[in-house]
């Protein structure tokens, strides 16, 4: 018998009263019961986003949403500049391939983050087009891309929308959708909420309302103008995902309570101590340059099998971490730090690697290092 421990960028762990929440009897998701809670989590998933708008919500992973994002706001042969520095990136360049949209690749390097003067540069070659597409985090890679200042760049065009994929990000770090101008924002119920996987949400800015009106691009489930009636009226437009919901509404009261600004900063401590702690153990950051505060992705040291590490550190000390993925397969993995894991999760990740990377071969720190240099900026 083993003790597990998940820490891996989704999904994440689930507190044990959201678990609790979801294990309820059933109930009609048309009945005055279920309405009023659908009521309360719309008000909060508002607080969520730091938004006015409505927050619609969906039986998918986030991927539907972003799908969505895409289907209901462009129309057939509209332009979209889309930033590519991983997996995720790429996810938003094939969603508009399919449906139709021409993609303008800006491809940046994987473990950089884009520089907004070349996002500058592209919307002034292609005044035409409709929408740049980003992530919050690009999960892939564990960069933070700059959001805020991308969003400048589009605020100011009436035909331009600014689409974030912030299923890594919302909850984490502070991205306030009507503050910084953001035109779609898409989060999942896996990472930073707390929530099994199975739910997606995004909002609209009026500016994407007022494109979604000229949308031509075909949608059925993924209908936000539907979804947003529906909702106006506290209901989904299909059989709602009760048990989820159930738990939605126990992980964002959580999320309240606590308040958006202690949760940043104490992600971002966390993420700090990770950081620290990796260094400490003579192991290279592959995003050095604009870490994301939900994820801290690492250079395999020479030598080592990265797929073995992932594998060891799993079977051997029961802690779940994430592994590359494509051109990184084997070359980083990656420590999450959102949602409920927590400092002390960390610290016994820490230990868990430490005795992993000796395993492996890697033998050069003192064991204890990394949880030292851990300990100092989460108590420092
Ligand atoms: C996890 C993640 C997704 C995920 O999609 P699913 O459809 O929920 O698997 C998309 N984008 C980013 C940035 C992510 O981190």
């Amino acid at each position: 018998m083993r003790k597990k421990l998940l820490l891996t960028p989704g999904p994440t762990p689930v507190p044990e009263d959201v678990l609790q929440a979801m294990a309820q009897p059933m109930m009609h998701h048309r009945h005055t019961e279920f309405r009023s809670i659908l009521a309360e989590v719309k008000e909060q998933l508002k607080y969520l986003f730091q938004t006015t708008n409505d927050v619609l919500i969906f039986a998918s992973t986030g991927t539907g949403a972003m799908e969505g994002a895409v289907s209901n706001t462009l129309s057939r042969g509209d332009k979209a500049l889309v930033v590519i520095g991983g997996k995720f990136g790429e996810r938003w360049a094939e969603l508009c391939q399919t449906y139709g949209v021409q993609v303008i690749p800006l491809k940046v390097e994987w473990g950089k983050a884009v520089e907004p003067a070349r996002v500058e540069e592209a919307l002034k070659q292609h005044p035409d087009v409709k929408a740049v597409f980003t992530q919050a985090t690009e999960t892939s890679t564990g960069v933070r891309h700059p959001i805020q200042e991308l969003a400048q760049l589009v605020a100011s065009r009436e035909q331009t929308l600014m689409i974030v994929d912030a299923i890594t990000g919302i909850g984490v770090f502070d991205i306030p959708m009507d503050n910084w101008h953001l035109d779609v924002v898409v989060t999942g119920s896996q990472k930073a909420l707390m929530l099994p996987p199975g739910l997606a949400f995004v909002s609209l800015s009026e500016k994407a309302w007022r494109c979604a009106a000229q949308s031509n691009l075909p949608k059925f489930y993924f209908d936000f103008a539907k979804e947003r009636k529906n909702l106006a009226k506290n209901q989904g437009s299909y059989t709602s995902p009760v048990s989820l919901i159930l738990g939605l509404r126990v992980a964002l009261r959580k999320i309240q309570e606590e308040g958006l600004p202690r949760i940043f900063e104490r992600t971002e401590r966390m993420a700090r101590a990770t950081r620290h702690a990796i260094e400490a153990l003579g192991l290279e950051l592959f995003a050095p340059d604009s870490p994301s505060p939900c994820l801290t992705a690492v250079k395999v040291p020479q030598g080592v099998d990265g797929e073995k590490l992932v594998a060891t550190i799993r079977d051997k000390h029961g802690v779940a971490i994430a592994g590359g993925q494509e051109p990184l397969k084997g070359k980083i993995f990656r420590i999450a730090h959102m949602g409920y894991i927590q400092e002390y999760d960390i610290i016994t990740g820490l230990v868990a690697l430490e005795a992993t990377l000796r395993d492996l071969g890697y033998c050069s720190f003192t064991p204890g290092t990394s949880v030292q240099a851990a300990l100092s900026v989460l108590n420092g």
